[in-house]
């Protein structure tokens, strides 16, 4: 039996569990099982991932990457020493430190994954999960949302119905859901939350109150943009200050030698106030509790109807929260599973479920977003070029799939831009594009019907397909997610992290190029370079298009098929027509 481990990749700690003698346990090495989510190069170039990183991240702030997870799904580069580095790539040194702890604590080769997301996690954001497994040498065989982790963690027995809320507050998410437990079977009720809301924005009111004390009483003006290690500081004090909080009613901030070139010496010391510290952030709590009520809301479910409340996340040590919840529901939250380690223990679970150590069980996830397309319509008796047209909607159970039939505007209409959006407003534009796929058709009358469907997995990975009804074609399309990466650039991904992996040198990552191949003809050669040269200022579907060209064009010379190579090269010039 193939081993398939359990992984909570959270913003601020990751853990890694697996079933041993039927339970799941919380894989150690050396500490409690918690690997703080922190990835970060020494000044020798190698690469540091948990502790040893986080303990750098005061003092070398620009060397030290934190709370990643903020970033997952985002087209972006995270500067970090010399290089920069995609969400993906620095999500995949945690995961790969979890993957080692993992061998090395079960003494055999780790190849699959089951890893949690927060419920409200987007489409692109799942992908990005996904792909950081796969860089990291990980087959994510199934994404399951945290709350439905942490219901399996604390119920995965039970036998009579139960309905549970789960209140799950992280570092830098906030997921509410509702789950129903019968029999083995979790049925996810509803699930909603904030993708940017946790314990990081706490620190930062406090970080905010410090920077006004030092204004004020030592007249220090710090710059939050370029005075990084000042703040790295402030950041690690107020923390501390927020954890003593959930324990006692006071906890002073102190902090020697905060000073920058051109000031006098400063030692700041703060003493903040349990209540002070409840009061700054009640606006966000109570942010939280509104999404509590829309989960009852989207659930159907009077506070009365819920048989137990979890806790999960290391924000909800925060008593406030316990003590809100209480009021509300007339019951004490639980959170006797350290809500640290809950949502890992969970994913083992279903980790050991995919292994077949359970076969009775099943899981069954809604989607938290609704998906759709855009046409034009009408929204409030005007015409409307961009009608929001749902195809799955929000608490659909997964995995799901719906057709719509459109229709083409005008005779011998030569394409149609489907784009792809998820929210819930009618007019498209105000929900997020996701997705936009290019159809060419065949000249067809006006009204010709063109069906798309919206395969959605249990995964909450979304797949787009259209056909043209009258020929039956499958209409050849390609995405325009800016989000999601090729093949070819996860391939490149995983050899950087592989070569920068244990401190190794960092090496030259580009490949020779396929134009100095031994006997590439000069003409079919420039157009390679021509093609290289571009490729970093195109778009990805561009991009993709090129690269399986410019690789089919190596190959082709290689195993001497000419004529191939020849019509690689050719429709590699029609590209290179196009762009320049
Ligand atoms: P997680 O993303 O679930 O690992 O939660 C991490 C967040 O929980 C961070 O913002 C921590 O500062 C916060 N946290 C951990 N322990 C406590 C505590 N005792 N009181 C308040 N916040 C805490």
């Amino acid at each position: 039996m193939e081993p398939i481990i359990g992984i909570d990749l959270g913003t601020t700690n990751s853990e890694v569990a697996y079933i041993i003698d039927n339970q799941p346990e919380i894989l150690k090495d050396n500490d409690n099982g918690i690997l703080p989510s922190c990835v970060g190069v020494d000044e020798k170039g190698a690469i540091l991932v948990g502790v040893a990183a986080k303990n750098q991240a005061a003092i070398a702030p620009e060397r030290t990457v934190l709370s990643v997870k903020r970033m997952m799904g985002k087209d972006q580069k995270i500067p970090m020493g010399d290089s920069t580095y995609s969400p993906q790539e620095i999500s995949a040194f945690i995961l790969k430190a979890l993957k080692e702890r993992a061998e090395k604590s079960l003494g055999k080769t780790i190849g699959k994954a089951v890893i949690t997301v927060p419920a409200y996690f987007t489409d692109a954001q799942r992908q990005a999960t996904r792909e950081a497994g796969k860089i990291a040498g990980l087959d994510v065989v199934r994404i399951i949302n945290e709350p439905t982790a942490a219901a399996l963690a604390y119920e995965s027995t039970r036998s009579e119905t139960h309905r549970i809320l789960i209140y799950d507050l992280g570092g830098g998410t906030f997921d509410v859901s509702i789950v129903k437990i019968e029999a083995g079977v979790v049925e996810v009720l509803a699930s909603t939350g904030d993708n940017h809301l946790g314990g990081d924005d706490f620190d930062r009111q406090i970080v905010d109150r410090l920077l006004k004390y030092c204004e004020e009483e030592h007249s220090l003006r710090v710059d939050s943009d370029k005075d990084s290690v000042i703040m790295a500081r402030l950041k690690r004090a107020a923390e501390k200050a927020k954890v003593t909080l959930s324990e006692k009613p006071y906890a002073i901030i102190e902090e020697d030698h905060i000073a920058k070139k051109g000031w006098k010496d400063i030692h700041l010391s703060y003493e903040l106030a349990r209540d002070d510290f409840e009061e700054m952030i009640e606006n966000e709590l109570s942010k939280t509790m509104d999404a509590v009520n829309r989960a009852l809301k989207d659930a159907a479910l009077l506070p009365s109807a819920i048989d137990k409340i979890i806790l999960v996340g290391g924000s909800t040590r925060i008593p406030r929260i316990s003590k809100m919840l209480e009021e509300k529901f007339g019951q004490l939250p639980h959170s006797e599973i350290d809500p640290d380690l809950c949502v890992a223990l969970g994913a083992a679970i279903q980790a050991g479920r995919e292994m077949g150590l359970d076969s009775t069980s099943v899981l069954l996830d809604i989607t938290p977003y609704t998906f759709g397309t855009s046409a034009l319509g009408d929204l409030n008796g005007e015409p409307c070029m961009t009608m929001f047209v749902p195809l799955i909607r929000r608490n659909t159970k997964l995995p799901a799939s719906r057709t719509e039939a459109f229709y083409t505007v005008y005779d011998n209409q030569e394409a149609v831009e489907i784009k792809v959006y998820q929210g819930e407003n009618p007019d498209a534009l105000d929900n997020i594009q996701i997705g936009k796929y290019k159809f060419q058709l065949s000249r067809l009358p006006q009204s010709s019907i063109i069906l798309l469907n919206f395969d959605l997995d249990i995964n909450g990975i979304l797949k787009i397909e259209a056909i043209e009804k009258a020929t039956g074609r499958k209409i050849n399309a390609v995405i325009e997610n800016a989000f999601g990466s090729s093949e070819s650039e996860m391939a490149e991904s995983r050899s950087r992290i592989e070569n920068l992996w244990g401190g190794e040198e960092k090496t030259d990552l580009k490949s020779a190029s396929p134009a100095d191949e031994p006997g590439m003809p000069d003409e079919i050669a420039q157009t390679l370079r021509r093609a290289e040269s571009q490729i970093d200022q195109v778009s990805a579907e561009d991009r993709d298009e090129m690269i399986n060209l410019i690789e089919d064009i190596g190959d082709a010379v290689r195993e001497n098929r000419m004529e191939d190579a020849k019509k690689f090269a050719e429709e590699l010039e029609d590209i290179l027509f196009y762009i320049e």
